[in-house]
């Protein structure tokens, strides 16, 4: 239950004085419903108006904030013209302007005669200077009780900056002083606020240097989201740990006659990352492990290895893929590669219907079948193991948190949990990964399989692309194949099609037949077609979206295009090229972009030409795009932060993941007295799903 002393936070916006359902719909569009949202609405920068010279010293162009005297209304003769009012200091005249004024309100707040305070923008007029409607007229008392360092928050069409400040400085109002939960040396030495106190700080910079992420005042709100978010992982984990798992242990009898059948040695990382792998299974312990590696790094038979653990042990296992296009390459390459050793491996996609599908999950229910390769459609409620044992998530960032624990869901109800093998080939940067998954165990695959040449990398700008179309023609002439790669813009479907589509027929038009086309719309049956042709060579250019963009694998195609390379994550670039460069040819990159192109799109591109270590680029990612940015927040699985910023607070998220493992082993329960502020935050930063794995609550 969540505390008494936050029932106020937890309010719609809609109790605060002065947010009618109008303002109300407004906010929503900010994400802000509730009185909580305002808190965590911290102000981007801020207006200062502590500048106060005479007219006469008032510059242009900047805010200034002037005494003057009221003088004379001037309403216009027509309507169309401005309603102005003379004032003067000593210096001079400042006529203040209005379009569209009304002369009933500007007289009640300017009468003649009457000493006032305008604030806003100077300008010159005829040589006579002007304030075209000041932000602020007030009296001299007033402008005491006014900030004149002014926040100003992110808005949406229709909010105004002071209607928004209104409503903030109402949420403040209701923010309760909250027993503190930070450890008291910890804050002592950071020289942090309390929280409450940060919080009005945080609104209310008293300076436009304090309007920054890295203030004591923000750096403490950082903190406090990170610590929840790591407090909730570590007890989670540890729940999940405790829970009991079932030790995996194998006698190598299918592995040895795989790994003979092989027609090459694993690599020494492969073998290491295997042996990893191989002991979190033989332990009692739930296993959640991350093998990472670049593309091409070969993922693949690390975790058809350790499925094999499973199936010795006379348990399940299944391998599940984020497209359709790749679970039905893995399949192919499994059953490959299974065959030798007589395991039975079947295939579950969305496309398995009727019959076939009862079939499946008939001999998956029976235990006739030992992997299930799949998709998506593996999750689902009927599916039913005889004894699920392993389940290997390829691809892992690409399905969300949510996906993660129905599947974990899955193994608890018979024989334990299910051990969890996740695989990505794009590397997460040891911050992300300790945000999404606290203290998991990680295998990285540094080492590349042998035979590879390095791709040559290129930027080359869109206006250049007759020669670019050259190149392909030399390419494919000489017997090779090549990739055609173009941007979809999630905002418009139709448009993106059109454009691939314009795209293959003016390629066609050039190089004739052999050229393919397969995207994201196609239908399964046409999308295999396509792909089938490529690998089998019939076409020798596959235009495409970024549906290859994982796992295909055509030792053949040694060069590889990409349009608009500007508009992708540099770790899909990086993902993207990894297509090419898998057989023993040379291989090249071309990433063309459309110019201008900014200050950091330079960058990104040159740090892809650098380098060609995924685990480089996707450290370079994070810092020059933001942690928000990169993979797209929302279809990586990663969790957002309101306050914390992933890139400009690493170093507090390292504090965060030792504070929380401290304070989980002095006091697991959450029961001393610093443990129940922390349950507070746990609320408060709405990581309390955690709360319900505490013994006692
Ligand atoms: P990824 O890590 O991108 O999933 P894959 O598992 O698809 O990589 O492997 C890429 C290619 O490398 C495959 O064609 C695979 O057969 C090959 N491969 C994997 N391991 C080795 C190895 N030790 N030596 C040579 N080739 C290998
Ligand atoms: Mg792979």
């Amino acid at each position: 239950m969540r505390p008494e002393i936050l029932f106020p936070a937890f309010a719609p916006t809609s109790s605060l004085k002065g947010c009618g359902p109008a303002i109300a719909k407004l906010l929503e569009k900010l994400g802000i419903a509730r009185v909580l949202d305002l808190w965590w609405h911290l102000p981007q920068g801020v207006v200062d108006r502590r500048f106060m010279p005479t007219v006469a010293a008032a510059p242009h162009e900047s805010i200034c904030t002037i005494v003057v005297r009221v003088d004379q209304h001037l309403p216009p003769r027509t309507p169309r013209l401005p309603y102005r009012v003379a004032c003067s200091d000593a210096t001079g005249t400042l006529l203040l302007v209005w379009f569209n004024g009304r002369e009933s309100h500007l007289r009640q707040i300017l009468p003649e005669g009457s000493t006032r305070v305008v604030s806003g923008k100077v300008e010159l007029f005829n040589d006579q200077p002007q304030m075209v409607h000041p932000d602020l007229v007030v009296n001299e008392e007033d402008l005491k009780t006014i900030p004149l360092v002014e926040p100003v928050y992110a808005l949406t069409g229709g909010l105004h900056q002071r209607a928004l400040g209104k409503l903030v400085t109402g949420a403040l109002d209701r923010a309760p002083e909250l027993t503190e939960w930070l450890d008291p040396s910890w804050q002592q030495k950071e020289g942090w606020p309390a929280w409450r106190a940060a919080l009005q700080a945080a609104h209310r910079p008293s300076d436009p240097d304090q309007a920054n992420p890295l203030t004591p005042a923000r750096r403490r709100l950082a903190y406090d989201e990170l610590l929840a978010n790591q407090l909730a992982l570590t007890i989670v984990r540890a729940r999940l740990k405790r829970a009991n798992g079932r030790p995996l242990k194998g006698d190598g009898r299918l592995r040895r006659k795989v790994i003979d059948a092989l027609p090459y040695h694993l690599t020494g990382d492969q073998a290491m990352a295997l042996g990893e792998i191989e002991a979190d299974m033989g332990s009692d312990k739930r296993m959640q492990h991350l093998l990472q590696g670049d593309v091409g790094s070969g993922k693949t038979v690390v975790a058809l290895l350790a499925m094999l653990v499973a199936v010795e042990a006379g348990a399940q296992a299944t391998l599940m893929a984020p497209t359709e296009i790749l679970a039905r390459q893995h399949y192919a390459t499994l059953a490959l590669l299974g065959e030798a050793a007589g395991v039975r491996i079947a295939l579950l996609t969305g496309r398995e219907k009727g019959k076939t599908r009862a079939g499946l999950l008939q001999s998956l229910a029976a235990g006739e079948i030992d992997i299930a390769v799949g998709t998506h459609a593996l999750f689902q409620d009927d599916v039913e193991f005889r004894d699920l044992a392993l389940a290997v998530i390829d691809e892992q960032h690409r399905f969300g948190v949510h996906q993660r624990l129905t599947l974990a869901a899955k193994g608890q109800r018979d024989q334990g949990g299910i051990d969890l093998l996740a695989m990505t080939a794009t590397p997460i940067p040891r911050t992300l990964a300790l945000t999404a998954f606290g203290d998991l165990d990680i295998s990285s695959l540094h080492e590349k399989p042998p035979g590879r040449t390095p791709i040559d990398t290129r930027t080359i700008s869109l206006e250049r692309f007759d020669e670019v179309v050259a190149a392909v023609r030399r390419k494919l002439d000489a017997g090779a194949q090549a990739y055609w790669v173009c941007p979809l813009v999630e905002e418009s479907e139709v448009a993106d099609l059109a454009a691939v589509e314009e795209r293959t027929a003016a390629l066609r038009e050039i190089l004739g037949d052999r050229v393919g086309l397969v995207h994201g719309r196609m239908k399964g049956a046409a999308k295999d077609a396509a792909m089938a042709d490529f690998a089998a060579g019939r076409t020798s250019l596959l235009v495409a979206t970024t549906v290859i963009e994982v796992g295909v694998d055509v030792p053949n195609a040694t060069l590889m295009v990409i349009e608009h390379a500007e508009r992708f994550g540099l770790a899909q670039l990086h993902q993207l090229r990894g297509r090419v460069g898998r057989g023993s040819g040379a291989s090249t990159c071309l990433l063309l972009y459309s110019n201008p192109l900014g200050e950091t799109a330079k960058a990104r591109l040159k740090v892809l030409r650098d380098t060609d270590d995924g685990f480089r680029i996707a450290e370079e990612d994070l810092r020059l795009r933001g942690a928000g940015d990169l993979l797209g927040t929302r279809q990586s699985g990663l969790p957002e932060f309101r306050l914390a910023d992933i890139a400009l607070h690493a170093d507090l998220l390292q504090v965060a993941r030792d504070d929380a493992k401290l304070i989980y082993e002095r006091d697991p329960d959450l029961q001393s007295p610093r443990g129940r502020a922390l349950r507070v935050l746990l609320y408060l930063y709405e990581r309390d799903a955690a709360i319900r794995y505490l013994a006692s609550v």
